[in-house]
């Protein structure tokens, strides 16, 4: 009895690795706050493309961000807690009073801007373990941008 070896033709292909087929360049993970984001960031504010809501529920504010990546261009949709007891102390809005010259009147304990990062919910090459974003991080304003009376 000779067990002849049938069927040794090594199957289907296996080649793993071969990572063709990303059309859309991804960008690289940077944990970055540049100007050139947060003008990017301002224009698609302006734009509507990226948008801020803030809450202020019993003196905790929350604010939602979503909209396009400034960075990216991936689809973000952050939602993050502002929640300020201290009132007035980190007044650091600097670039967005240079842009605006006006004050925004504000519901107290909602801040003028808030902080938001790329959370576009996708692992970018080089990005720390089970971080997704591409690590960009920007400022936008809480109030809708010059709203027109429209309704
Ligand atoms: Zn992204
Ligand atoms: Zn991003």
């Amino acid at each position: 009895m000779i067990l002849e070896d049938v069927g040794s033709q090594e199957g289907a292909t296996q080649k793993v690795g071969d990572t063709a087929g990303t059309p859309v360049p991804e960008v690289a993970y940077e944990n970055i706050a540049d100007e050139a984001s947060a003008r990017a960031a301002f224009g698609l504010y302006q734009d509507r493309q990226l948008q801020v809501q803030a809450f202020d529920t019993e003196g905790v504010v929350s604010a939602q961000v979503w909209g396009t990546c400034p960075r990216c261009g991936h689809e973000l949709n952050t939602q993050m807690t502002i929640s300020t007891p201290i009132v007035g102390l980190r007044e650091g809005r600097g670039l967005w009073a240079e842009w605006t010259r006006r004050d925004i009147p504000t519901t107290p304990g909602i801040p003028d801007t808030v902080e938001v990062g790329c959370g576009c919910g996708r692992a970018h090459p080089g990005a720390p373990e089970q971080v997704t974003g591409c690590g960009v991080s920007f400022r936008l304003p809480t109030t809708p941008p010059d709203t027109p009376c429209a309704s």
